[in-house]
């Protein structure tokens, strides 16, 4: 349909993580972000990302992909997009940057880079547009408009409409009113993340005083403070409230490191030389004139945090001279790993201070009243809430419902659904795979069938059952070798083992009696034996792998 404008959802609405939409022209397409998702639970799988088969099939209509700020649920999957498909990137200075890295570490290169400024309006294929700053809890967030001939697109970004954000940057709704007021604008796309949240997100500028009250307090403590490295406003607040309290600054984490350093360099972060130390010299530093910040707030198993936890970091034991302060909230998955990590550091004698306690952590994402705001300010005619758990969407739709919006003029997507905007309004026209697509570390597919491969043995172990057949004779020419793992306790393995060998010997010996002598018949009878044995026996369903060999 001529004019029309196709928008196609690939990851992000329904599950909070690899947000990734196409949106469409007459053919040419340009993304909007390319996230990752981290996975909780899957053995041997090391981020989940889109489906990018629908983007590979349409390399050449692709324009570029936009990306919106430097979150992993927002650039993570470049580096595998990019290794299918070379298209330019547009973001801003601090989010580029962040996308170089990974780019260089993936070995990726001759990659198209365009910076975008706040307020710039630029053409990306058929679409028209202009990004206006947002506050969010890494810098230099953007939010898009674009002017298509199905009139103007709004996607919010992840934001928050903080009115003192340590950076004075805030979410410029004045200059979406003007455009609100100049031009009806026709869909809004939002930020659900905390649209089941009432009230407003405490502003980021409120948690450094409380920072420095703790350090305070905690005088005679080393301080060591866990929170995201993308968070550069938090590790300011963190650097200042250390300055005040005759702290030196040490940097743990590569990604901390790498990102406090790319800050530094683009102005965003400011911390002088003199108030930051080498991890080297925390030997050297008194407790009470550290502050360490780390990595690892979230449990995750390699960062400087599970180190520390763990007593193997190189450069520091922890002790009762500790005071960890998590500045985070943990993600909801990750509870348990934390509460874990928070357990040992208080075993070794550390003092946590967590956000459960004290305000040391706000979110980056508005919450009802400030939705409702950005409601208000866009008056749009049309709305699909994004970025968010499917309960988050729900949230945002009735909302918008609530706020006077007619139930056609809002659609309810999620991952996979397209949907075409035209002059009639939203429809949704046909599904694309919106399936979640498992990446080990080395960057391979993990199949759904692998993963259960391994949940299984991880759950139930295996049983391993060698037979070997005398073919012209129709006997054993050995009792059945038989291993296991993980299916009984290992100082009983014996036993079971041997029992195992002999019910399958007696199956076995039964129908090479009866003039048996296909292998994949003697295999099932072997297996049949083990699996009747051990469901009977231990209740448990192990995988069997039975190996028959003639002779
Ligand atoms: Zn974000
Ligand atoms: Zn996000």
């Amino acid at each position: 349909m001529t004019n029309s404008v196709t928008l196609t959802f690939l990851g992000g609405l329904g599950r909070i993580g690899r947000n990734c939409a196409a949106l469409e022209i007459e053919n040419r397409i340009v993304l909007l972000d390319c996230g990752q998702m981290f996975p909780e639970d899957l053995p041997g799988v090391d981020a989940v990302l889109p489906d990018f088969s629908w983007i590979i099939e349409r390399s050449d209509q692709i324009e570029g992909c936009i990306i919106t700020h430097a979150h992993e649920d927002h650039i993570g999957g470049l580096p595998h997009l990019l290794k299918e498909i070379s298209i330019p990137i547009y973001g801003s200075k601090f989010t580029l940057g962040m996308i170089q890295a990974k780019l260089d570490y993936a070995g990726i290169r001759g990659i198209e880079k365009v910076e975008l400024k706040d307020h710039d309006r630029r053409q990306i294929g058929p679409f028209d547009c202009e990004f206006l700053p947002v506050t969010h809890s890494t810098p230099s967030g953007l939010m898009t408009v674009f002017d298509t001939p199905q009139g103007t697109i709004v996607h919010s970004s992840d934001f928050k409409l903080d009115p003192t954000p340590v950076d004075g940057r805030t979410t410029d709704l004045v200059r979406l009113r003007e455009i609100a007021e100049d031009r009806r604008i026709r869909l809004l796309l939002a930020d659900s993340t905390n649209a089941g949240s009432s009230g407003k997100t405490v502003s980021e500028s409120e948690i450094g005083p409380v920072l420095e009250e703790i350090f305070f307090h905690h005088q005679s403590q080393r301080i060591i403070v866990a929170a995201f490295s993308s968070h550069i406003h938090r590790i300011q607040q963190i650097a200042d409230a250390a300055k005040k309290t005759n702290r030196t600054l040490v940097v743990l984490g590569p990604s901390m490191q790498r990102n406090v350093t790319l800050a530094r360099e683009l102005g965003l972060l400011k911390i002088s030389d003199q108030m930051i130390a080498s991890p080297e010299d925390i030997e050297s530093l008194e407790p009470e004139e550290t502050c360490i910040v780390c990595t690892g707030s979230q449990g995750e198993p390699r960062a400087a945090l599970a180190l520390l936890a763990k007593n193997e970091h190189r450069h520091l034991d922890i002790g009762k001279n500790d005071t960890v302060i998590f500045s985070s909230h943990p993600i909801p998955g990750n509870e348990s790993a934390v509460s874990r990590l928070q357990n040992n550091l208080a075993f070794l004698g550390a003092r946590l201070v967590h956000s459960g306690q004290v305000q040391v952590h706000t979110s980056g994402h508005g919450k009802q009243e400030e939705l409702m705001e950005l409601h208000e300010t866009v008056n749009p005619e049309l709305f699909i809430p994004v970025h968010g758990e499917y309960t988050h969407l729900v949230d945002h739709y009735e909302l918008a419902i609530r706020r006077g919006m007619n139930e056609e003029k809002v659609a309810l997507c999620t991952d996979g659904d397209q949907v075409l905007l035209t002059d009639s309004g939203l429809k949704k026209i046909e599904r694309v795979s919106g399936k979640e697509i498992m990446i080990d570390e080395q960057g391979s597919r993990v199949s759904e069938e692998l993963l259960q491969e391994r949940q299984k043995l991880s759950g139930e172990g295996f049983i391993l059952i060698r037979v070997i057949v005398d073919e012209e004779a129709g006997v054993l020419l050995e009792e059945p070798v038989v291993e296991s793992r993980g299916w009984v306790e290992p100082s009983n393995r014996e036993e079971w083992l041997t029992e195992v060998s002999q019910s399958v010997t007696n199956a076995v010996e039964a129908v090479l009696a009866k003039g048996e002598r296909d292998l994949s018949k003697i295999s099932r009878q072997a297996r049949r034996a083990t699996g009747q044995l051990v469901s009977e026996r231990t209740g448990r369903r192990p995988t069997l792998i039975p190996v028959v060999e003639m002779r």
